[in-house]
Parts: C-alpha cells; sequence; structure tokens
C-alpha cells in the first residue's frame, strides 16, 4: 500500500477547494469582497465598486417581520434591477452581489430572497450573447 500525502488548497472566501492552486479563483471568486470580475473584463464591461454599493442598498431595505421576530428581506424583479442597473447585466457581478448579501443576512440572523433569480439562465445567457458577438466578426 501506498499513502500519498497532498496539499488540498481551500478558498479563504467561499467552500470551494482542490488538489490545484486556487489562487486564479480567489481573485475573481465571487465571495471576495476585493474580487476582480473576469466576466466583465471579457466583455468589457466597467468592473467598479457598484457590487459594494447593491450590498449596501440590499441591507437599507424595509424587511418583513413575522409574529416570532423572524425577518425577512424580500428583493422583487424590479428591485433587484435597480440594485443591479449599472454592471451591465453581468451575471458574476450580480452572483456576487446575491451570494455576499446571504452571507451577511447569516451573520445577521435575516431572511434574504431574491425573486427569480435564474443565476444559471443568466450565465448561460452572457456565454451565449459573447460567442455570438465573436461569430459575427468572423
Ligand atoms: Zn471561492
Ligand atoms: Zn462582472
Amino acid at each position: 500500500m501506498k499513502i500519498v500525502k497532498k496539499n488540498v488548497y481551500y478558498c479563504e472566501f467561499c467552500k470551494k477547494h482542490s488538489l490545484r492552486s486556487l489562487a486564479e479563483h480567489e481573485e475573481s471568486c465571487t465571495l471576495n469582497p476585493n474580487r476582480h470580475c473576469k466576466l466583465c473584463d471579457i466583455a468589457g464591461f466597467v468592473d467598479s465598486k457598484l457590487v459594494d454599493e447593491a450590498i449596501n442598498k440590499i441591507f437599507l431595505l424595509p424587511f418583513e417581520q413575522n409574529t416570532i421576530g423572524y425577518k425577512n428581506i424580500k428583493i422583487s424583479e424590479q428591485q433587484r434591477d435597480e440594485l443591479t442597473s449599472g454592471m451591465d447585466g453581468c451575471p458574476a457581478c450580480l452572483a456576487s452581489v446575491v451570494k455576499r448579501a446571504w452571507k451577511i443576512a447569516k451573520e445577521k440572523g435575516v431572511g434574504l430572497t431574491f425573486e427569480k433569480l435564474d443565476l444559471k439562465e443568466r450565465f448561460n445567457g452572457f456565454w451565449r450573447d459573447m460567442n455570438s458577438t465573436r461569430e459575427s466578426y468572423d
């Protein structure tokens, strides 16, 4: 029998781990507060501090409270579009807003729900758009 010890790399921000370095992942991890958005780079979007702004705004929104005192912030589609209006529809930046806000909400003991989030569909749509732009250059 052979026992091999290997280093396991853990992302400092999310639960991702790997046998290969996650340095590149960490740089753009959607839970990294100082992330650099690679998707914005690819699409030529402006990568700014809009994510921080959107998160701050979420926690200023009025919340629902039930009889046992449980608070919940519910974000409608329209509110979400307003919060992310300057992001050019970047799905990774939206994912960053959502995931970081969820983490903060958990720490605060507040519920946070987004109506019709469809993150996966948004990522698919992003790559579809990128590919069709590329093809039109040929
Ligand atoms: Zn990560
Ligand atoms: Zn982005």
